[in-house]
């Protein structure tokens, strides 16, 4: 019912006028629109969509970019500037509002800035066609939702065409063939509202699985704010590093765990880039990061 209701309102409600009280429906409707405007694109444009190690990890380049969401509202990007290097881990981070979520939705072009330049691999995104640039990009949004349904139909949602060597090579690298092999039907069990709950980790991996199932470049990942259970949050620290050790991965972190494996952080503070460097640099030089790190991030290493 749930999904059927979501269906409804995503067919007949933009998500932008949906009455507010409804935020609970809201989130579920964006986060469902959103997988679909990325990931629901055809194969051929997805570059075959089908899970290969290897394809070219992209660059991001974000220089002098401003942004505010509408002439009368306060700026949100200031100055913008910072580069994510191919391939590797790169973390957002910093308090609320200081404009880590509208990174990537510049990035997505859900948005234009109004100044500066946004480029992947060298190439302006304003000059990309929107269907190539999100089939180069992967999208995890925080507290991903497990939608009603199989969890072969969560994995293949946006990409329907994968074999299934590819299914199971995207479950070994997601860690999830435990959760496969315990579910009384595997893949074919219905999970979600009303079958199996997931665990917080178990969905923000299978989260994970969906978005590789159409081999990103640049994976875009949310980190969930859910407490998860230390194992869990180890798997989940496998899983990011051996995803960046394939593709570029930018992540707006929540988890001392994921900054402290990053190969570079950036730390935001209202809508400007404050400091770039390592967990270790930034500790010993950022009275922000040193903050964030000890009072928001969650669980020790
Ligand atoms: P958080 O960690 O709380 O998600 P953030 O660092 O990701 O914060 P953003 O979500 O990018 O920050 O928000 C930056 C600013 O832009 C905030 O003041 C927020 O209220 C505003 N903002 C975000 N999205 C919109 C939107 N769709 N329309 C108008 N203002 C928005």
């Amino acid at each position: 019912l749930i999904a059927f209701l979501l269906y409804l309102f995503y067919l007949v409600a933009p998500i932008g006028q949906l009455v507010q009280g409804f935020t609970q429906v809201q989130n579920g409707l964006a986060a469902v629109q959103r997988i679909r405007e990325i990931e629901e694109l055809p194969a051929e444009e997805a570059d075959g969509a089908v899970y290969q190690v290897g394809r070219v990890p992209a660059g991001v380049v974000f220089e002098g970019v401003a942004f505010r969401y509408g002439d009368d509202r306060p700026v949100v990007h200031d100055d913008v500037s910072f580069e994510v290097p191919a391939g590797g881990l790169t973390a957002l981070v910093g308090p609320s509002g200081a404009g880590k979520s509208t990174v990537f939705a510049l990035l997505e072009r859900f948005y234009e800035q109004r100044a500066g330049r946004i480029a992947i691999d060298g190439r302006d995104i304003a000059d990309w066609p929107l269907a190539e640039l999100r089939a180069c990009l992967g999208y995890v949004e925080q507290d991903a939702p497990v939608l009603d349904g199989t969890l072969r139909e969560n994995l293949v949602f946006a990409a329907p065409d994968v074999d299934e060597a590819a299914i199971r090579r995207v479950l070994a690298r997601t860690r999830l063939e435990d959760l496969v092999s315990r579910l009384p039907e595997g893949l074919e069990t219905r999970v979600g509202h009303r079958g199996i709950m997931l665990s917080g980790g178990e969905r923000q991996r299978v989260a994970i699985a969906r978005a590789l199932l159409r081999s990103p470049r640049l994976l875009l990942l949310d980190e969930a704010t859910s407490q998860l259970d230390a194992v869990n949050e180890l798997r989940l620290r496998e899983v990011i590093a051996e995803v960046a050790a394939e593709t570029t991965v930018l992540v707006i972190a929540h988890r001392l765990s994921t900054v402290a494996g990053a190969d570079r952080i950036v730390v935001m503070e209202a809508g400007r880039v404050r400091a770039v460097g390592t967990h270790g640099e930034l500790l010993a030089d950022d009275a922000l990061y040193r903050e964030l790190a000890t009072t928001q991030f969650l669980l020790p290493t």
